[in-house]
């Protein structure tokens, strides 16, 4: 293919993909929310109030703690464990649909365990789907467990705990979410030193809402293996060389940092400036029906906003897969699809 040339959108779409960072509760859309609602037999007209609501502030958050409230207006909609599985369910079509062969979902069993709800039966009724989805529409998934910063180290260390446990049954990762400032690195150390003993790698969300300092502890006192966002590294040519130095990926998210106001436009974030700094940056969608986001979409308005070439395309769909917490021969066969995408 001509690097001049402006690519196709069904070239983009064509590519296999990887998703690394979204969120399970942030991707019930507004027809899935209508469809638990009935399930339970309600008229759900808090709901669609809630969706009408959504609608009008057109993806766009005023601050961190109203998009928290609206995240937990979801995850409260999420009342039992079969709901966690229509929810799984339905991403797993959705992600699907978007040519992902692999997908590592964050699950807030933090946010679970606050609702004091049985997470062994939320994680069964998650599982149970993405093995479905595995089996009838070949898209391989596993879990991160993520817990909730400003909830404190005793409560992650319990959401560590249960990540261990399932640690053979699909959980791969535990993960960090939440308010950076409330809830710094610092009191975690311990914890992410806990889920490495228990076998589980360690990403942490950091660098979105505080500044680079914040990614850095996440690197250095959290061991984190991969950051979500890390959007503030761009500010620091020295914790850029770092992450392409140690390795790091960044879990970007574009169109979600433009929901939060992080970055102005879409064509404002630095996605530059890390390709030219060497950061292996993957692109991901957070949380999808929050966001009016999704995988596709934010390859699809890359290309476009950055004129990026096909190359650095099939680049970013290779990085997520270098950045997937996979076997080697997974990764390979992953790699090979893509490459066999990339030639036609
Ligand atoms: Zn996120």
């Amino acid at each position: 293919m001509i690097s001049n040339e402006p690519l196709a959108d069904e070239s983009v779409c064509r590519l296999p993909k990887v998703e690394l960072h979204v969120h399970l509760e942030g991707s019930v859309q507004p027809e899935t929310m209508r469809e638990l609602s009935r399930m339970r037999g309600r008229v759900g007209r808090d709901v669609d109030k809630w969706i009408r609501q959504q609608q009008q502030r057109g993806y766009h958050y005023a601050s961190f703690m109203e998009f928290v409230e609206a995240f937990k207006f979801v995850a409260v909609l999420l009342e039992r464990p079969q709901d966690y599985g229509v929810a799984a369910a339905r991403l797993m079509e959705w992600l699907a649909a978007q040519n992902v062969k692999y997908a590592e979902v964050t699950l807030s069993a933090g946010v679970v365990l606050w609702k004091r709800q049985p997470l062994d039966a939320v994680y069964e009724a998650v599982r149970e789907a993405s093995l479905e989805a595995e089996a009838r529409l070949g898209l391989r998934v596993n879990w991160i467990f993520d817990a909730v910063r400003q909830f404190g180290a005793e409560h992650a260390r319990q959401v560590v705990r249960w990540a261990g446990r399932y640690n053979s049954q699909g959980v791969v990762a535990f993960g960090l979410g939440g308010d950076e400032e409330r809830g710094p690195a610092e009191l975690f150390r311990d914890v992410y030193r806990e889920a490495r003993d228990l076998g589980l790698h360690c990403v942490a969300h950091a660098g979105e809402t505080a500044g680079p300092e914040s990614v850095r502890q996440a690197v250095e006192l959290l061991g984190a293996e991969r950051i979500g966002h890390g959007l503030a590294a761009a500010r620091s040519p020295k914790l850029s060389a770092l992450l392409r130095d140690r390795q790091i990926p960044l879990e970007a998210c574009p169109t979600s940092n433009v929901a939060m106001g992080l970055v102005p436009r879409f064509e404002d974030y630095p996605l530059h400036v890390f390709l030219e700094a060497g950061v292996l940056l993957t692109l991901n969608s957070d949380d999808p029906a929050l966001f009016g986001s999704s995988i596709e979409r934010e390859f699809l308005q890359a290309a476009r906003s950055f004129g990026l070439s096909w190359q650095q395309v099939v680049q970013l769909c290779e990085n997520a897969v270098r950045a997937a917490f996979l076997p080697a021969e997974e990764k390979q066969s992953l790699l090979a699809g893509i490459r066999e995408a990339a030639a036609i």
